[in-house]
């Protein structure tokens, strides 16, 4: 302590303690009662009185606190006590002049003083001093308030500030406005970018409340902002700012709290980016958007396709147009499970052929399955109120983003969860369009019988009786065209037969007539009725000597058999073999024909569509051959009435096989026979297939 030590005081041994009892000297002790000692001690600076010489004659609570030293090791002592070695020196000198002409003074102001603690260490104060005269005794009073604190504040504000201005520089060259606000929310610092963004020159923003000077509209209230300042330490959001100009800027914000190393918050630090033109061209989309979907949103509704988004295992429903109502005959509502609503609505969905599809048949239930599209198959639609409704049904599965999981629309879908598209259409048209062509094709089949039995019986007659002798004899051309009516109308007949077949098939009156029938010699049959067809190819048959017995129709098993080597034939055009083999197949409990030839194969792009009604693969056209494309529709519905399963293998130039299998007498129809007809288009042509699967 630089406080002044007091010379040319009367004599007393420097360090002689004063009694405890009395801590003022004799004369003043009624002045200090107790309560004024209560006074003393509460205030909040040290307080030390001193004599003359320098001694410590009374000290405060605040003065034991802040030296360290108890008030019976103060008093008696000199200042010396309290003051750093190097300091005892001039301080005497002072107290000395003090003495003479003391006064009220302050010390310390703008003076760098220091005061000793006991551990040693020291530490900045400020002084004040006031005399006291007490009888003829002067004494001196000293206030001795200890700064460490406020002196660190203060350097720490000035490092700020100094901080702050060389890096102002820095800031100036950032795009984004930099502000640094007081306590108060008075602006400290405005860089260049502030100036640029909010038009402001900084002379005339430094020391004005930013808040007010923007008019900033804080998202949820200034206070919420404040609160969370405070806890967090930091702060970012959205704020709505005016320009100089009245212009409306939206900010992202980013602000920061710089606290001293006590806590007190210095400065509030500010870094607003202007996102005014990102959010207008947002606006601007979002009102596209908006409009776009509103008019997908019309055409969804007026689409007669009734389209359904469902999703999960059980096909709940997501979103559904009006047709959707329609098709159903009654409201399918959100939220609800496929299955549980045709059962709540008693609606039954078949095949074509009028069986009840099983649950896992159904496609809108399996497109989620199987995640694949499925297209266009058909479904026959019982409604609740009894009405049947022919339908096309095509399914497509969706992969949502898991961004589109937070939307309005799909905030119900788990994660993961399967969503598909099913679209079905009514093709009541379409199939009353096909029943009148099925119609025709049976009446014009029917009609053609006779004429063409006419035809077929008069030539051979003509042949048969001139052969005889009966009536004049025929010249060469005459028999040639005789025997061209004769092929024609046999090839006639055949056509005829086949369509007979299709329309009883598509009318469901084809029966077969089965009994049980060993199958060797069945096929040995056909084979030798159409060896002598054709001197080019040789066919043979691999059979075991052993009868398989199964449960058929003799007479459309041939027609099945007569078609594949036919076919094995004809499509052979050069020529060659032609095995036909038959054997039991895995288990025993089957039996497997196969007819084998080397011709010209099936393409493979249309190996998924072969077997369907009158489909014919190019090749076969562009080699000229003759055909219809109903042959092996026919046949292959004949093998599934059977319980069987038809297929085949084929490469294109090589040669094809194709395969019969029927369960054998006393098993049960074989499981997976029923193919679906040709309304499901297959995407890819794998070597194995389905005949019109
Ligand atoms: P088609 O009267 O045309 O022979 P099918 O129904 O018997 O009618 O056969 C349908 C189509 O399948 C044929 O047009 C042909 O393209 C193809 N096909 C059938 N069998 C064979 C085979 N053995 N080799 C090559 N293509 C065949």
């Amino acid at each position: 302590m630089t406080a002044h030590d007091p010379q040319g005081a009367p004599e007393q041994t420097p360090g002689q303690p004063v009694p405890a009892s009395s801590t003022f000297p004799p004369g003043i002790a009624d002045v200090t009662s107790v309560l004024f000692r209560q006074f003393l001690d509460l205030l909040p600076d040290a307080l030390i009185v001193v004599d003359e010489q320098g001694h410590l004659v009374q000290a405060n609570a605040q003065a034991t606190a802040v030296f360290g030293y108890s008030r019976e090791e103060l008093l008696g002592q000199t200042l010396d006590l309290l003051l750093p070695e190097r300091f005892r020196e001039i301080h005497r000198r002072h107290a000395a002049q003090y003495f003479r002409v003391p006064r009220l003074r302050p010390m310390g102001i703008g003076l760098h003083l220091f005061a000793r603690h006991k551990d040693g260490g020291e530490f900045p104060v400020e002084i004040s001093l006031s005399p006291l005269h007490v009888g003829d005794r002067l004494y001196v009073i000293a206030a001795v308030r200890d700064m460490t604190a406020q002196r660190r504040a203060e350097r720490e504000r000035t490092l700020l500030l100094q901080n702050l201005s060389v890096q102002g520089e820095l800031l100036n060259q950032a795009y984004d406005a930099i502000i640094v606000r007081d306590s108060l929310d008075r602006i400290l610092l405005w860089n260049r970018g502030a100036e640029r963004l909010y038009g402001w020159p900084a002379q005339e923003a430094l020391g004005r409340i930013s808040t007010r000077l923007l008019r900033t509209d804080f998202p949820g209230g200034e206070g919420a902002v404040r609160t969370a300042l405070e806890r967090d330490g930091q702060w970012e959001g959205e704020l709505t700012q005016l320009a100089r100009d009245g212009r409306l800027l939206v900010v992202e914000s980013r602000q920061a709290l710089v606290r001293d190393q006590q806590g007190q918050v210095l400065a509030t630090l500010e870094i607003n980016r202007d996102i005014s033109e990102r959010r207008q061209r947002e606006r601007e989309a979002r009102a596209m958007l908006a409009g776009h979907l509103s008019l997908l949103e019309q055409l969804f509704e007026a689409l007669p396709l009734a389209v359904a988004l469902v999703a999960g295992a059980t096909a709940r429903l997501v979103l559904a147009n009006q047709a959707v109502r329609r098709v159903w005959g009654v409201d399918w509502p959100f939220g609800q499970p496929f299955l549980e609503f045709l059962q709540a609505h008693r609606i039954i969905i078949s095949d074509m052929r009028g069986k009840t599809l099983a649950p896992e048949e159904l496609v809108t239930l399996r497109v989620l399955r199987e995640q694949r599209a499925i297209a266009l198959y058909q479904e026959q639609i019982r409604r609740a109120d009894g009405s049947p409704l022919p339908v096309l049904v095509s399914a497509l599965p969706l992969h949502v983003p898991p961004e589109a999981l937070q939307g309005e629309l799909l905030r119900q879908l788990a994660p993961g969860e399967p969503l598909a598209l099913v679209i079905h259409q009514d093709v009541t048209p379409l199939k009353e369009a096909e029943e009148l062509k099925d119609e025709f094709i049976s009446i014009a089949a029917h009609e053609l019988r006779t004429p063409l039995a006419a035809l077929t019986g008069y030539a051979e007659m003509l042949l048969r009786q001139t052969e005889r002798g009966h009536g004049p004899p025929l010249a060469p051309w005459q028999r040639e065209a005789l025997e061209e009516i004769q092929q024609g109308t046999k090839r006639l007949a055949g056509l005829t037969e086949e369509l007979l077949d299709l329309s009883r098939l598509q009318a469901g009156r084809l029966q077969l007539q089965r009994l049980p029938a060993d199958i060797v010699p069945l096929v040995r049959q056909v084979v030798r009725r159409l060896q002598p067809t054709s001197e080019r190819h040789q066919l043979e048959v691999q059979a075991p000597a052993e009868p398989l017995v199964a449960l058929i129709d003799p007479h459309r098993l041939e027609q099945v058999l007569t078609n594949l080597v036919e076919n094995a034939m004809k499509y052979s055009p050069q020529g060659g073999p032609v095995q036909v083999r038959i054997g039991r197949e895995g288990d025993g409990q089957a039996v497997l024909i196969s007819v084998q030839d080397h011709g010209i194969g099936i393409p493979r792009h249309q190996q998924g569509q072969i077997g369907g009604r009158f489909m014919r693969a190019e090749n076969a056209r562009a080699w000229g051959i003759e055909g219809t494309g109903l042959g092996l529709y026919l046949a292959r519905a004949l093998v599934e009435q059977h319980g069987g399963r038809l297929w085949f293998e084929s490469e294109e130039g090589q040669g094809s096989t194709f395969f019969v299998r029927l369960p054998l007498l006393g098993e049960e129809s074989e499981e997976g026979c029923e193919l679906p007809e040709d309304e499901e288009t297959t995407p890819a042509a794998p070597p194995v297939r389905e005949a019109g699967a």
